[in-house]
């Protein structure tokens, strides 16, 4: 990039609409790197040169044929003082599918579990690398998301803003229209407040209620309908995000969180007033009409155990909340 510096006189009121112009004019190409690299500076990349890079690369390249009719790129950037390393992953053939997200690196069972999606269902998706350490948080220092003040590390899940637009950009650009984003998560076991040192970020259970030895499920959450064993625990769960100024989730939502539910799938529809910076939360405010799933599943020493409750939730959703209407409608 190159810059001039020219010094010429105007009469005032002309040089006032001409300051406005180049106002204007720097806005416009200020605007094109973000929307530019996040289309084309996605390189193609072997898993074997993710040995060295990418713990999840390393922890599943000797399982014969995990990556096989798997391409991957990987895209770079520096953004509010964070470095960043997203990896996209999709079918060979180009199948197309939902938009998948695994935006924390620690969650291992979630990578495993979007690779095995990528497989079934086609699609395109995204995971955050912050390094072979496999860290929940980007070390850094700068802007992270909708925070006020620089942080020490950044928790990737809470920069989806348009302070971040790159980092934001990077996965929305991505996104097919039409198609269900579905993010995966994994969850400790129980929550902090549970009295016995739970760590989970998110439960179905109304933790007033817990403290007061009762099971109900909180605000805009239903509990289940006779879970299988493997998925009857709190921190196993699927959520979707509502506008709390539409004053609650809309019918198609309704319908898919009760038809989850009835299929023994924990459901919260998710109150977003404000955002906390969380795709969930970014997508309800800017994309509302964008169909999306986050599914929670509890951690576990066994991934592929962890893993199988996402595949039982992501099916439960492509077909229960399919036919529920719960889609956006295709593009022309
Ligand atoms: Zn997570």
């Amino acid at each position: 990039m190159r810059s001039i510096d020219v010094v010429v006189t105007f009469p005032k009121d002309c040089a006032v609409k001409l300051r406005a112009r180049v106002a204007a004019m720097v806005a416009f190409c200020a605007s094109i790197p973000a929307i530019a690299s996040s289309s084309t500076n996605w390189a193609n990349v072997e898993p074997q040169a993710l040995i060295a890079v990418d713990d999840d690369v390393t922890r599943n390249i000797s399982t014969q044929g995990f990556f096989d009719g798997i391409r991957i790129s990987e895209y770079r950037f520096s953004e509010n003082g964070y470095d960043w390393h997203l990896l996209r992953f999709s079918r060979i053939d180009d199948a197309e599918g939902p938009n998948w997200v695994v935006p924390h690196d620690d969650e291992n069972a979630a990578f495993d579990a979007m690779i095995a999606a990528i497989k079934q269902y086609g699609g395109v998706g995204i995971a955050v690398n912050s390094g072979t350490g496999s860290a929940r948080r980007q070390s850094g220092w700068g802007l992270c998301g909708v925070r006020v003040a620089p942080v020490d590390s950044c928790d990737p899940n809470r920069n989806f803003d348009a302070r971040a637009p790159l980092f934001t950009q990077a996965f929305v650009a991505q996104f097919q229209a039409g198609l269900p984003v579905v993010a995966l998560h994994t969850n400790g076991h129980g929550f902090s407040g549970d009295g016995q040192g739970g760590r989970g970020d998110v439960t179905i259970l109304d933790r007033e209620a817990y403290g007061r030895g009762q099971i109900k499920a909180r605000r805009y959450g239903r509990l289940a309908v006779n879970a299988p064993p493997e998925l009857d625990n709190a921190d196993t769960l699927a959520l979707a995000a509502f506008l709390v100024k539409n004053g609650g989730p809309s019918e198609n939502d309704n319908t898919c969180g009760l038809a989850m539910s009835q299929a023994g799938i924990h459901f919260w529809h998710e109150p977003v007033g404000v955002s906390d910076g969380s795709l969930s939360n970014y997508l309800a405010i800017n994309q509302p009409d964008t169909a999306y799933m986050n599914a929670e599943s509890r951690t576990e020493i066994d991934l592929a155990v962890a893993a199988s409750r996402h595949a039982f939730m992501i099916a439960t959703y492509l077909n229960e909340c399919r036919t529920s209407g719960n889609q956006p409608a295709p593009k022309p």
